[in-house]
């Protein structure tokens, strides 16, 4: 096996994929929070800790949930990076075209 950063990326994946499948119950809860970019730690009108504290999930399925989430978080804020590039290159791409019409 080859180590190399497309290997990473495989890690990644599967990061997303925990959080998608075996959190899927907390996935849904979250639908029923109050605020959309609740991080159901201590939120008012939280559904994901309503759920725990009535006992529907685990503590155990909610730190893992946390745990997870906090890593592809950390993957994502990359992501965000790198999107904002991109934003930043459409701008370039559109001056340029402005001018081309300008001239
Ligand atoms: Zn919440």
């Amino acid at each position: 096996m080859i180590d190399n950063p497309g290997m990473r990326e495989f890690g990644i994946v599967d990061a997303e994929d925990g959080l998608a499948g075996s959190h899927a119950d907390i996935g849904t809860l979250a639908a029923g929070c109050r605020y959309r970019d609740c991080s159901h730690t201590g939120e008012p009108g939280c559904a994901v800790l309503a759920a725990l504290d009535s006992g529907a999930i685990s503590r155990a399925h909610y730190e893992n949930y946390l745990k997870l989430r906090d890593e592809s978080a950390f993957y994502r804020m990359s992501h965000a990076e790198r999107r904002q590039k991109d934003r930043d290159f459409g701008k370039y791409i559109k001056s340029v075209k402005k001018d081309l019409r300008d001239n």
